[in-house]
């Protein structure tokens, strides 16, 4: 893991990172937030500098942290096929993201 480590300071990550960030709409592809973005990794190659722009995703902190609190949780019961998984994941994480797009508005408000 340190491999990528090293990796996450390197000049192609941040191209990657670029390439995935214009994509995805300099936003959250979940949500659309565009602050404290993170490059989640989808895929972690055996060799870190094997990654693509398609082996991320652009997320939100508040995304990024809800999609691995699932994650987390669903490391317990593996059975379902993993598209299945990945739909429910998916819909989870927005139905989240929804209500914390609620809380944010609100909070603007009383800021
Ligand atoms: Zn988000
Ligand atoms: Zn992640």
């Amino acid at each position: 893991m340190s491999r990528y480590t090293d990796f996450l300071h390197s000049e192609k990550w941040r191209e990657i990172k670029r390439e995935r960030l214009g994509r995805a709409g300099y936003g959250c592809e979940e949500c659309g937030a565009t602050k404290k973005l993170v490059g989640h990794h989808l895929e972690y190659p055996r060799n870190p500098y094997d990654l693509t722009a398609n082996d991320i995703q652009i997320l939100c902190d508040k995304c990024h942290n809800a999609l691995h609190r699932e994650k987390a949780r669903r490391k317990k019961d593996r059975a379902g096929a993993k598209t299945e998984l990945q739909k429910l994941r998916t819909r989870q994480a927005h139905a989240k993201e929804r209500f914390a797009a609620v809380g944010r508005r609100t909070s603007h408000v009383i800021r």
